[in-house]
């Protein structure tokens, strides 16, 4: 097997993903993958899916050169896949929605969530709006508090945002609620996962929803940038706005392709969330995978500036892709990234996520080693107004 025809047909890429659940879960999850494979490649799924992403969501999201910031690094030429520029702001609506469309086949009429930042919460709320479907998103209490403008918009698209005060009241917490709440009610209730992680077919699945974003982007550079790109960059939180990208570049042997993961403050901190570089294998909701974790084998807290990457495991296919050498993993810290968001804003007049502004910080490093006739494609994967409390908090402004 190619490593772009992963994973086989029980989930595994390698000896990472698969089917870790509950006997309670087992039904449901094997109702959904059935259901996935009869429709995943049903012309009339694909062609509403693809009508959707055009008139909702605003696709194709353009590839942009970033002239001044290449010139000013004087290496290789610096593009943006512009995941921001979608409805909602980042990538994450595309698999929301391919979501929604297959609970709306299996005549689900309830979807349920979680959501740390809020982001998959919005996008979640923003589809079932458009579908008519109830719509419930469990979030850590600490989070609503910390996330309360995210909150708000949920409400205003008609969700039900309940607050988890459990365990260590974040998003792992958020995930267990939402699979009880699953269990309870699986006839006429979807859960739609965030990202590429979950047991088998999730991580495929939110894979292929969000392959558009690669499969727009090999139309798109030999067209505007003459030549594909010799590095695809993006930043890995659970990881898929990465995997969308990169993907579709696997059987492209000349592209290079980096996941930036989050050093927070500092690797020797322990105050990070780089579970690719850092974690050992262990098995996290659902799948096996590079777990961040302590000597007993306890989940470790995380940390980064970015609520986005803040989770301690990371999605089963980068972990494969990462031992068998396909793609490689960088890390970069909070300041760094920090810095990144300023200058991407002053000098190319575009406010990236605090998530996309660590894909960015490794490009500008990556750029002046490398000549001038090179070409990096960094994911975009979201816009930064959603950010702009924390970097006023961290200038020490109060806004
Ligand atoms: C959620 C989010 C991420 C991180 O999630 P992945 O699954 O790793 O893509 C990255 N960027 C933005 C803008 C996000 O909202």
């Amino acid at each position: 097997m190619k490593p772009y025809d992963f994973p086989d047909a029980k989930g595994h890429f390698g000896p990472y993903g698969g089917v870790f659940a509950a006997e309670t879960l087992m039904q449901a999850i094997e109702e959904l993958r059935l259901s996935y494979d009869k429709y995943r490649n049903d012309p009339d799924f694909l062609a509403e899916f693809e009508y959707e992403l055009k008139h909702f969501v605003g696709r194709p999201t353009p590839v942009y050169h970033a002239r001044r910031w290449s010139e000013e690094l004087g290496g290789a030429q610096i593009w943006f896949k512009r995941e921001d520029l979608n409805h909602t702001g980042a990538h994450k609506i595309n698999n929301s929605l391919g979501q929604a469309l297959l609970a709306r086949r299996m005549g689900k009429k309830r979807i349920i969530a979680e959501t740390g930042a809020g982001q998959h919460g919005v996008a979640t709320a923003t589809v079932c709006a458009r579908y008519g479907m109830e719509c419930v998103v469990y979030m850590g209490i600490d989070d609503v508090k910390r996330q309360s403008p995210n909150v708000f918009r949920m409400k205003l698209l008609g969700a039900t945002v309940v607050p988890v005060e459990s365990g260590s009241r974040t998003l792992k917490d958020a995930l267990n609620e939402a699979m009880r709440d699953w269990v309870t009610n699986v006839d006429n209730t979807f859960y739609i996962i965030g990202t590429v992680a979950g047991p088998h077919p999730y991580p495929m699945m939110v894979r292929n929803f969000h392959s558009v974003i690669g499969k727009e982007s090999i139309e798109q550079m030999p067209l505007y940038a003459g030549r594909q790109p010799d590095y695809v960059l993006a930043c890995v939180g659970g990881g898929s706005n990465a995997m969308g990208i990169f993907h579709p570049y696997i059987p492209y042997e000349n592209t290079k392709l980096v996941g930036v993961e989050a050093a927070g403050e500092g690797i020797s901190t322990g105050k990070h969330s780089a579970s690719l570089m850092h974690g050992r294998v262990g098995v996290l909701h659902g799948n096996r995978t590079y777990v961040l974790q302590d000597e007993n084998g306890q989940v470790r807290e995380t940390h980064s500036v970015s609520a986005g990457l803040d989770y301690p495991g990371v999605g089963p296919e980068h972990a494969w892709l990462k031992d068998s050498g396909r793609a490689t993993y960088e890390s970069v810290t909070d300041d760094e990234a920090l810095a990144s968001f300023h200058h991407c804003c002053q000098i190319e007049g575009i406010i990236p996520a605090l998530e996309t502004s660590h894909a960015l910080a490794y490009a500008a490093k990556l750029a002046p080693t490398l000549p001038k006739d090179k070409v990096i494609l960094v994911n975009l994967s979201g816009r930064g107004d959603k950010d702009i409390n924390t970097v006023a908090q961290r200038a020490g402004i109060v806004l």
